[in-house]
């Protein structure tokens, strides 16, 4: 895109020597100690960029929402004290001001503000009338917005380098979904991939710990990001993660991430094995999201069994199983499959359904005789 020609990397070494980037730190500064702590073990560690949320956007009230500004002096003592770059997530130009008086001028845009043109604005207004040196030390990641839209990133993206910034990157953190999934925000990676043909001088990380949730997926998805050829990782490592106020499960000990970043295989130059690898990743997160949609249909199918043997109905509707079938059909016509693998297909279900709502009655040895239905 003309429109991001002239950006400069966020990431100094790490860029011209192609290795990536690992930013490490934990999900929210929660006391001095806490994040002097963990930034020194990440030091020792070898790791150079020190990430900690200090004011956190929380989907619920009553959750920790980060200590707030009082926060910034540790952050700015963790690069006098390891010479780590500390960032945070902003969410506003007051957010902002802080940040930069306090020193800390390479931040993220979290997903929820991201999805929000108004308040990427604001902040955008705020930076263009920042004074030029000030300008230019600014390093802005914008992650992802919550829902899977790429233009709403590249338009964010888009209002910052209109406001001037040049040191600029993007964060993959994965989209919400409604329902349970294997993962806490499903990765949909065509959409960073696609984000990175467009703009391929821009810096792209992935965060798989938001992405998993857990922290024994952070490995396998970083792995799949490398093998992506990500310009490198976000992960939220904390020195006691039990204890962690804010995302517990999903993060890690500094010695921990260690050992899952030596795990990882650098991403060797490309060859057609390598494209093929990338495809098969992509094909297997597929897979592992249509296992989660069955299980959720298997799961409304006996809610309905339940409630047809309150209701005293029948478990087959041969009405409403002919109508599901020819929509869905043409639902699958129009996005190019074959009519007759979608019928085999919603046969199967179907079948599978009615065997689940059968079984709740304890009566198994119907299924034979519905199986024309
Ligand atoms: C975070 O990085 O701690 C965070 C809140 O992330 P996200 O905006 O991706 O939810
Ligand atoms: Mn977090």
């Amino acid at each position: 895109m003309v429109e991001f020609k002239d950006l400069i990397p966020v990431f100094d070494a790490e860029s011209q020597c192609g290795s990536p980037v690992i930013i490490a730190g934990p999900c929210s500064a929660e006391s001095r100690a806490q994040t002097l702590r963990t930034a020194e073990e990440l030091a020792s560690a070898g790791i150079r960029y020190f990430r900690a949320g200090v004011w956190k956007p929380r989907t619920r009230p009553g959750s920790f929402e980060g200590v707030g500004a009082k926060a910034l002096p540790w952050l700015a003592e963790v690069r006098e004290k390891t010479d780590m770059t500390p960032m945070t997530e902003i969410a506003s130009p007051a957010h902002l001001r802080n940040a930069l008086r306090a020193g800390i001028c390479t931040v993220w845009i979290g997903a929820r503000t991201a999805a929000n043109p108004f308040a990427v604005q604001e902040i955008a207004d705020f930076i263009s009338g920042l004074p030029r040196g000030e300008k230019d030390r600014m390093g802005v990641l914008v992650k992802n917005p919550v829902n899977p839209d790429l233009e709403l990133w590249i338009g964010a993206l888009q209002r910052l380098y209109r406001a001037g910034v040049r040191r600029l990157g993007a964060i993959h953190r994965g989209f919400s979904a409604y329902g349970n999934h294997l993962y806490r925000n499903v990765p949909e990676w065509r959409i960073p991939i696609e984000l990175k043909r467009r703009i391929p001088s821009l810096p792209l990380i992935c965060d798989p710990s938001h992405i998993g949730g857990r922290r024994d997926l952070i490995g396998k998805i970083s792995q799949q990001a490398l093998d992506m050829r990500f310009d490198g990782l976000i992960v939220e490592s904390h020195c006691d993660p039990d204890c962690a106020l804010s995302d517990s499960a999903q993060q890690v000990t500094p010695s921990e991430l260690s050992t899952i970043l030596l795990s990882l295989r650098s991403c060797p130059d490309s060859t057609a094995e390598d494209s093929l690898r990338v495809y098969r990743e992509e094909i297997d997160i597929i897979d592992e999201g249509l296992v989660s949609l069955l299980s959720r249909r298997m799961e409304v199918a006996r809610c309905i069994g339940g409630l047809k043997i309150r209701e005293g109905v029948s478990v087959v509707q041969p009405g409403r199983y002919s109508m599901l079938m020819e929509h869905r059909v043409a639902d699958g016509e129009r996005l190019g499959l074959c009519p007759e693998f979608m019928r085999r297909i919603l046969g199967v279900i179907h079948e599978e359904s009615v065997r689940q709502q059968l079984s709740l009655r304890g009566n198994e040895n119907e299924i034979a005789a519905t199986e024309d239905n």
